[in-house]
């Protein structure tokens, strides 16, 4: 059966830096749910990080810089992030290969998982597009990575390479 890696905040988990969640009502995404395709993953919890915990952007970047060493993740208070940052996506990643997983639907504008817009590094709500880390790295290996208001797409790529 193939598998969907999800961000465990959509999930309506609790590990968001503030503690919060943002959980989505999708019908789609309850189907998935019984039948047992979905995989959950929090990259930044996964890493070690604590819940809750500074806000963290990549600064004036994106996650494929990030990947390269060419910018860092940073929160709120100054501290680099950067290392716990590639240390989730690489969790995700890796689950992503455990179970064959080739799609992906993770919270957009997250330093992690933004897929298509994250925010720009000042820390003042303003977003740009872009993609963070743990969304890039899965790109690089060929997950197609969808956000939350992209869930019938991500279905019909499930669709399109599920072989049950
Ligand atoms: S957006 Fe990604 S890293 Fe942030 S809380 Fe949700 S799952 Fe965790």
């Amino acid at each position: 059966m193939r598998k969907v890696l999800i961000s465990a905040c959509l999930l309506g988990k609790k590990v968001r830096y503030d503690g919060g969640a943002l959980a989505v009502a999708d019908q789609i995404v309850e189907r998935w749910r019984s039948e047992g395709r979905i995989v959950s993953v929090c990259p930044e919890v996964e890493a070690g990080m604590s819940i809750p915990r500074q806000p963290a952007e990549i600064f004036i970047s994106n996650g494929q810089s990030v990947l390269k060493g060419e910018a860092d993740v940073i929160e709120k208070n100054g501290t680099n992030v950067t290392t716990d940052f590639l240390a989730g996506a690489s969790i995700a990643l890796d689950l992503c290969l455990k179970f064959n997983i080739t799609v992906a639907v993770l919270a957009e504008f997250s330093p992690s998982c933004g897929s298509s817009a994250i925010y720009d590094g000042s820390f003042s709500g303003k977003t740009m597009p872009g993609m963070g880390v743990t969304a890039a790295l899965l790109r690089q290996h060929g997950v197609h990575v969808f956000n939350q208001y992209e869930i019938a797409e991500a279905n019909q790529a499930l669709l399109a390479k599920r072989g049950d």
